[in-house]
């Protein structure tokens, strides 16, 4: 049935056809089960979302609680308790300056409503010049129009372009790929983007950036202190800033937000994923009070944002988003994350001394293997070799689950994973490496 009906996200489905389908049938803890009683260890947070493992008793009581209560109701012209609450909550810990809550039900849905709130606010201030986006090369933002768009992976971006509007895109920062290092790379990030706004500003709405870590572009870090200067030069040129905190935010970097490493503030945020713990789809968008600001008038006055959707702060979504950072504040969870990553990078770091792994790179519990064909001068795999997705395959047999991006080996295990869970995933992961190159 699985064959004959599902068409799955992300996936050639003749391959997936002629291979053996994993089917999931329940999880605990940090392991999902399949159908036929098989443990796996969740080695992705089922795509960089969960936060207390699966089959949470607390998450489970605070959606059965609000179920008693009422399971939907519309956010049009009318508000349910934990969305007022929820609010509250995110704005006590967002970054300083957001202080207004914009509810979707998907990171892309997250990331559509900045760019339109971003795009009507110089509109509602009477600036009909400042129109443009920028964004960076190999940035992911999401799958709906306007998310596609501002990203810039030729592989999934490609096919649309015809269907998008044209972002003027700046190199991201790879300290790996750039024959200069760290320095050179984000140098060479700032002046373009410095040219670009010296030159170009009065047409420019806003800036999209995924803060600190380039997720789904191959888990890419910034250098330290690129993030301020991309902010700052936004600032100054009178450009908003739009951070995509979708893959970042809740404590995923060993910060609550990315923003918060370089003490960032921008005018827009973007959350998602892990927002309920990883449990149902909600997400967020955040404004600064100057942003909300330029909507509020007279309805006259045409400056509505007229955007919502039919699920737009489900109640459930939110009360178990407001168990979920509960749990996290309980339990310490983003100081957590500094001392299991400091353990997996110990872990990891032998690995380094492979023929074919070229470089690991890691903030908090966000990890990232590229692999390569020849180490000394960076080769990549061909293509087809299909290197990641054999090597994921392995770390399936040997009983964790992930999924590659290209040839970088993805490794993001769920926050609340024991030191004890992430020594048996990193063995695996280190396993799967090693017998696959
Ligand atoms: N933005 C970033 C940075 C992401 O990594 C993702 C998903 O991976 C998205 C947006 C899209 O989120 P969703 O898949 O919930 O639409």
């Amino acid at each position: 049935m699985n064959k004959a009906h599902l068409w799955h996200p992300f996936t050639q489905m003749k391959d997936y056809n002629n291979a053996d389908p994993l089917i999931i049938e329940r999880g605990e803890g940090v392991f999902l089960y399949d159908v036929q009683g098989r443990a796996y260890y969740d080695g992705f947070s089922s795509v960089w979302l969960n936060v207390h493992g699966h089959n949470v008793p607390e998450l489970n009581e605070a959606i059965t609680d609000q179920l008693g209560r009422v399971a939907h109701s519309t956010l049009l012209g009318m508000a349910n308790v934990p969305a007022i609450e929820l609010a509250e909550q995110l704005v006590r810990i967002a970054p300083k300056g957001l202080r207004k809550v914009f509810y979707s039900d998907s990171g892309a849905t997250g990331v559509e409503i900045a760019l339109k709130m971003a795009f009507q606010y110089w509109r509602n201030k009477g600036v009909c010049g400042k129109t443009a986006f920028v964004s960076m090369n190999e940035a992911y933002h999401g799958d709906t129009i306007g998310a596609v768009s501002v990203g810039a992976i030729p592989l999934y971006h490609e096919t649309f372009r015809p269907l998008l509007f044209k972002p003027h895109l700046i190199p991201y920062p790879n300290a790996y790929r750039h024959e200069g290092g760290a320095a050179a790379a984000m140098e060479e990030t700032l002046s373009a983007l410095r040219l670009l706004l010296q030159t170009r500003a009065e047409e420019i709405a806003a800036l999209i950036v995924e803060p600190i870590v380039q997720g789904a572009g191959g888990i890419i870090v910034m250098p330290p202190g690129c993030l301020r200067e991309i902010a700052a030069l936004c600032r100054e040129y009178g450009v908003l800033l739009i951070a995509d905190e979708v893959a970042t935010g809740f404590g995923r970097t060993g910060a609550m937000f990315a923003c918060d490493l370089e003490a960032v503030a921008p005018d827009l945020m973007v959350v998602g994923k892990g927002l309920t713990g990883g449990y149902l789809p909600v997400a967020v968008t955040l404004a600064t009070d100057e942003v909300y600001g330029a909507f509020y008038a007279d309805y006259e006055e045409r400056k509505t944002f007229f955007h919502g959707h039919s699920f737009t702060g489900n109640p459930l979504g939110c009360a178990v988003a407001l168990a979920s950072l509960r749990l996290m504040e309980e339990r310490n969870m983003v100081e957590g994350v500094r001392t299991k990553a400091s353990f997996v990078e110990r872990k990891l770091a032998p690995l380094l001394a492979r023929r074919h792994v070229g470089d690991i790179r890691q903030q908090g519990l966000m990890i990232g293997i590229e692999l390569v064909r020849d180490k000394e001068s960076r080769a990549p795999y061909d293509w087809e070799e299909r290197i990641g997705v054999r090597t994921t395959k392995r770390a399936r047999e040997l009983g964790m689950l992930t999924r590659p991006l290209g040839n970088v080996i993805v490794f993001i295990p769920p926050l609340a994973s024991t030191e004890a869970e992430l020594d048996a995933m990193t063995d695996i992961l280190a396993e799967a490496i090693v017998s696959v190159t």
